[in-house]
């Protein structure tokens, strides 16, 4: 399922660019293109669902695959041991900008609470 107008299922079909460094069957990674720290990628399910409103809908082991492809990231880019913030903005009072549900993965810094 992907949706009209979505900038990630767009990043997902490759009709919008990006610069991924993860992509598997259900799952990819690519750098935000507005970095709030030196590392800061995002993960997401291939399939579109907008929020944890609707996790339950992504296929088996997606969910779970979301936070192993977050941490084999953090190893590969070198923020692993160093540590990094995992976070998901859900919903307007978490400010979340696009609605195609993503994780965070941000390091190279502290990180503290908003
Ligand atoms: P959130 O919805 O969690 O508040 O944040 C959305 C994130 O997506 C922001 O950090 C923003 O910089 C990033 N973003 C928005 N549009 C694009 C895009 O077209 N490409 C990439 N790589 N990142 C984007
Ligand atoms: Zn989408």
């Amino acid at each position: 399922m992907s949706e009209n107008d979505c900038i990630f299922c767009k990043i997902v079909a490759g009709e919008a660019e990006s610069e991924v460094v993860h992509d598997e069957e259900g799952v990819m990674a690519f750098m935000d293109i507005g970095a709030k720290a030196p590392v800061h990628v995002l993960v997401i399910p291939k399939e579109h669902v907008s929020s944890l409103q609707e996790v339950g809908r992504l296929p088996d082991g997606v969910a779970k695959r979301i936070f192993e492809v977050a941490q084999e990231v953090a190893e590969n880019m070198g923020i692993a041991e160093s540590g990094y913030a995992f976070r998901i903005n859900n919903g307007p009072d978490a400010r979340q900008e696009v609605f195609h549900l993503h994780a965070h993965v941000m390091g190279g810094r502290k990180m503290g609470m908003p």
